[in-house]
């Protein structure tokens, strides 16, 4: 076509199409393009695979072609630099980074292509772009009119709340002030209000347009079980769903990422550990496998994940829980970028809720984060919790109303629930009257042993025999009781609080205990007592 003869075309589908070699934009990309390439803000809110490099690739491009110089885009992780580059490279854009891993003589070259406005594209990192030397040549070409579009990628790490802060985004309000007729496009895969207002805010964003894409990964099934034995419970998911398939299993500590990965091996599947605490080389080896062979298992801590661009994973595995939604829906959010069928599996109990709980409560953070930590943590509960759509909650997390989705546990395999007000009642008078009898709280093993009327040491040691509500819950199984347990502090009548995680009762307890509420409870599905629910499908 006459397209492809044009290579000096500004117009933003016809770079897509000879430069990228794509037919369309998809979703928002074609208004955020437009928008930005005329020389207006936007500040960008979109899932992680949904396109967000092309929204300043695109302009920049169309903007130096047009006379306007260079786009320089502020990144922060190195390796996302060099694979950008390496791509722009391939596909014939003058694109350039300049970090730490560059010698003197490679970064004096791309200086000299930079100031004489050469690059389309340079990539750099915020706290060497707030160096004298870099702002010099910024304000050189900024004075020539060869400043052309400011990028800031991942501008989550710009809030405090966030748990990627970057002290140095703070520093970037500065670019704004230097140069108020630069366009700019900021760009983040993190969508809850919070950060976002931090964003415009520390940005200057007021004036920006703003796009927000939809968060849904339609393609990514949602799975939540209860902990039994969860490494059997992965295992048997592996084995039935995904066998020889890429993934990612995260884990909460460097020790079970490697007992873990271990365990898969002899179990025969080709699992490698990942984590801060192992040399870089054999860290960079690991990934460099998982990237380029096929069917790896990644056992990893959340350092691993965030850049690497593998499009066919088929699952993420969480053997632990996140800290929060926006955790959970970003580590998912690593498998199906393809768009094929892809799995997010999550196994939890107790006792991750009360590991979580208690990192925050002994965390160095003051009082108010901590208060937002837990509030976070709370909703994610709700969600793991949930007997209806996964999808509908955590979407409207992000500020997203749908219809249930048809492809999450919940909608494939509707949770069997019951009436669980009484035994709520029987759990809740049972933490009190410890407590009150004792003068302080206990922990979840007595009060089952009270409830089901075992006559433990400690128990008879405390005279805990002798209370109204000992025996009272003998008809329901401990295991049982844990579930109604790790429910009830889901929904916020029960806390769990100090080293050794006892129990106490909030201020909605006491509506439970009134009969003002009534607790509606999924059967637990993996109790040895109850029928097993899950079929396959
Ligand atoms: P993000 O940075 O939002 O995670 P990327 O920019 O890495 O997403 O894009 C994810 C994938 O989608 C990449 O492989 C990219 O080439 C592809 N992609 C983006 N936009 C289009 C488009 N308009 N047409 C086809 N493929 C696209
Ligand atoms: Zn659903």
């Amino acid at each position: 076509t006459s397209r492809a003869a044009d290579t000096h075309s500004t117009d933003p589908l016809d770079i897509l199409q000879q430069v990228f070699g794509y037919t369309a934009f998809r979703g928002q990309q074609g208004a955020i393009v437009q928008q930005v390439t005329q020389g207006g803000d936007a500040l960008v809110l979109m899932p992680t695979g949904g396109g967000k490099s092309l929204c300043y690739q695109v302009p920049a491009i169309a903007r130096h072609r047009a006379g306007h110089g260079v786009t320089l885009v502020v990144s922060p992780l190195i390796a996302l630099m060099q694979d950008q580059v390496g791509a722009l490279d391939e596909l014939g854009v003058s694109a350039a980074f300049l970090n730490s891993t560059l010698d003197g003589d490679e970064a004096r070259r791309i200086e000299r292509d930079l100031l004489a406005g050469r690059l389309v594209l340079l990539y750099a990192a915020p706290e060497r772009i707030l160096t004298p030397r870099f702002l010099a040549m910024l304000d050189s070409l900024h004075e020539r009119g060869l400043l052309g579009l400011l990028a800031i990628d991942e501008a989550h790490c710009v809030s405090q709340w966030g748990h990627d802060f970057r002290e140095e985004y703070l520093g970037l309000s500065e670019l704004h002030e230097r140069y108020p007729t630069v366009p700019r496009i900021a760009l983040t895969a993190t969508a809850d209000d919070h950060t976002r207002a931090d964003i415009i805010e520390r940005l200057a964003l007021a004036e920006a347009q703003l796009f927000i894409a939809s968060f849904d990964r339609p393609n990514i099934r949602y799975t939540i079980v209860e902990k039994a034995d969860a490494k059997k419970q992965l295992l048997r998911f592996l084995a039935d769903e995904h066998e020889g398939d890429a993934g990612v299993v995260y884990c909460q500590s460097r020790k079970k990422v490697e007992d873990t990965a271990a365990w898969l091996k002899s179990e025969g599947i080709s699992a490698l550990p990942y984590h801060a605490g192992m040399e870089s080389e054999a860290r960079r080896v690991n990934q460099d496998r998982f990237l380029r062979e096929e069917g790896i298992v990644m056992v990893a801590t959340v350092a691993f994940g965030m850049g690497i661009d593998k499009p066919d994973v088929r699952f993420v595995a969480h053997l632990d829980l996140p800290k929060n939604i926006e955790g959970y829906y970003q580590e998912t959010g690593r498998a199906g970028r393809d768009g094929l069928p892809a799995d997010a599996w999550m196994a939890y109990g107790l006792a991750d809720v009360v590991n979580q709980r208690r990192m925050i409560d002994d965390g160095e953070a003051g009082e108010d984060f901590k208060r937002l930590q837990r509030a976070k943590l709370d909703a994610l509960l709700a969600l793991a919790e949930a007997h209806d759509c996964r999808r509908v909650r955590l979407l409207a997390y992000f500020g997203e109303h749908s219809e249930p989705c048809g492809n999450c546990d919940n909608c494939l395999h509707p949770p069997e629930t019951w009436d669980a007000t009484e035994a709520a009642r029987k759990l809740l008078s049972c933490i009190y009257r410890c407590h009150q009898a004792s003068g302080f709280g206990f922990g979840a093993g007595h009060l089952i042993d009270v409830l089901r009327g075992k006559r433990t040491d400690k128990v008879v040691q405390r005279h805990h025999d002798t209370l109204s509500t000992f025996g009272i819950g003998a008809d329901i199984a401990e295991t049982q009781w844990r579930s109604v347990l790790r429910q009830l502090i889901a929904l916020g009548h029960v806390q769990s609080e100090g080293e050794y995680n006892t129990l106490s009762l909030t201020d909605s307890a006491r509506a439970v205990l009134k009969g003002e509420i009534t607790v509606t409870l999924r059967v637990p599905s993996e109790a040895p007592k109850g029928r097993s629910r899950r079929s396959s499908g």
